[in-house]
């Protein structure tokens, strides 16, 4: 069978907001995981438009499609130009489970949740001439999963080919998180064995990895025991984790042991009225100077999290938030302006109240304002988010951060770290017209080794 994968370019490809680097750096591991299903016969084509044109011209039996919120116009059209020519259409991913009655018209068969209990059964189907309208995952277990289809990724095009996700989903309930509507009906929280974890990293070649998971400390044991397993591997890594999981002693030492060097956190408000409100009970009462300290004394890097706009917020919010983050010496940071995604509580409430103002999906991509806020006017919510960047990555913000650390190595790696990601996006820019983006990894290997250098691994890199 010929199947052809796609994941579509967000809209935004054409806006002037489009940062390419920001799209070179993950390769499209959900549909590399759906192709692991397919049998050895089957000829797959995996394409991804950040990074390349697509090929819509041919004709395979089936084309499976990921679809989120900001990708969705783009992926519908993809998928009605191929059933006007008969071609075998699913749609898949966390926009379409949120809203499966909007892209039924675009597909054969819609996906909903994760999909590894329902591919298994849609493609007996499909090779019986009988596949079902819609899929809806509930059997949630990793255990036993084919490892996904690695050889399908592109690897030269991406500055982070060795992104891996060793479980799925999170074990809170944040209002304004979109995970939950793609966990509804099953278990939201699961991991692969660790055996299994530590098999897909040891065949990754190079040194550096990037754990993709929301929340890789989310379960304490498998956490401790895959950081052990890790110890001494000679990796250097970058993951995602809450502030209440860097306060506990124990694990965050594990990891910096085996190699973490920078952690996103999300600290998302300094306002403890806007955790209730959003149901963030984990990071309240949470002494956030004390995490990035402890992460600090570890040696490991911050990109802070921070969303804009909740019902506490006021013109004030942008730049106490941002003053908090450079006197903490927090290396990189994102931000945010609050997005009510289709099917969260904070949509529900927006809307009952409402509140939404746009349901243009363009305009979910965290910049746009597309509700009415408590105490900002939309304009305000906007050009604060500009400012909050502008001022968050000046030269002297910078410098007033890494002067917070102690010692000269740790201020440089402050420096070259966020003065790499934000003020040398021409270099980026380049590299990547050039298809050469890989060949930065190793200074980014080398910013986040500088500080407690790993054994040196005999791995060939593929690079
Ligand atoms: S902690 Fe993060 S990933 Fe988990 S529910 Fe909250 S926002 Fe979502």
């Amino acid at each position: 069978m010929q199947v052809k994968m796609i994941l579509p370019a967000l809209t935004e490809a054409k806006s002037p907001f489009w940062r390419p680097i920001k799209y070179h750096l993950f390769p499209p591991l959900g549909l590399a995981t759906i192709a692991s299903h397919f049998g050895p016969d089957d000829d797959i084509d995996l394409q991804d438009e950040h990074v390349e044109p697509l090929d819509l011209d041919d004709d395979p039996d089936l084309v499976v499609i990921q679809v989120y919120i900001t990708n969705a116009y783009r992926a519908y059209a993809i998928a009605d130009q191929y059933r006007d020519r008969g071609v075998y259409v699913v749609l898949g991913g966390l926009h379409v489970t949120a809203l499966p009655e909007e892209a039924r018209a675009h597909a054969d068969t819609l996906f909903l949740g994760p999909g590894e209990d329902t591919w298994p059964v849609f493609l007996r189907d499909f090779r019986a001439g009988a596949p079902q309208p819609r899929y809806r995952s509930r059997e949630r277990s990793l255990v036993g999963v084919p490892p996904l289809r690695r050889d399908l990724i592109k690897r030269h095009l991406y500055l982070v080919p060795n992104s891996l996700v060793v479980s799925r989903g999170c074990p809170h309930h944040c209002d304004f998180c979109y995970k939950d509507a793609f966990y509804a009906g099953g278990k939201s929280f699961y991991t692969q064995t660790v055996d299994a974890a530590l098999a897909e990293i040891d065949q990754l070649p190079g040194r550096h990895l990037y754990f993709l998971d929301d929340h890789l400390f989310g379960n304490a044991a498998f956490a401790s025991e895959l950081f052990a397993g890790m110890k001494g591997m000679g990796r250097v890594w970058q993951a995602a984790a809450t502030v209440t999981s860097i306060l506990k002693p124990g694990l965050l030492e594990q990891a910096a042991a085996a190699g973490l060097r920078s952690l996103f956190v999300g600290f998302e408000t300094l306002n403890s009225e806007n955790l209730r409100e959003q149901n963030k009970y984990h990071n309240l009462n949470r002494d956030y100077t004390a995490a990035v300290q402890r992460l600090r004394d570890a040696g490991v890097m911050i990109n802070g999290s921070f969303v804009f706009g909740m019902d506490s917020d006021d013109e004030t919010v942008f730049s106490r938030t941002v003053d908090w983050a450079v006197s903490q010496g927090i290396e990189t940071a994102t931000f945010h302006i609050m997005t009510p995604y289709p099917s969260t509580p904070l949509y529900e409430r927006l809307q009952a109240q409402g509140r939404i103002t746009s349901t243009h999906w363009d305009h979910y991509d965290t910049r746009h304002v597309v509700y009415q806020p408590m105490r900002l006017s939309p304009a305000a919510l906007e050009a604060g988010y500009w400012q909050a960047y502008r001022d968050f990555y000046r030269w002297e913000a910078i410098f007033r951060g890494a002067s917070v650390k102690s010692t000269w190595p740790d201020r440089l790696r402050h420096i070259a770290y966020a003065g790499g990601w934000k003020k040398c996006e021409p270099i980026w820019d380049l590299l990547i017209r050039a298809k050469q983006v890989n060949r930065l990894l190793p200074a980014l290997e080398q910013v986040l080794a500088s500080f407690g250098e790993p054994p040196p691994v005999t791995r060939v890199a593929e690079f």
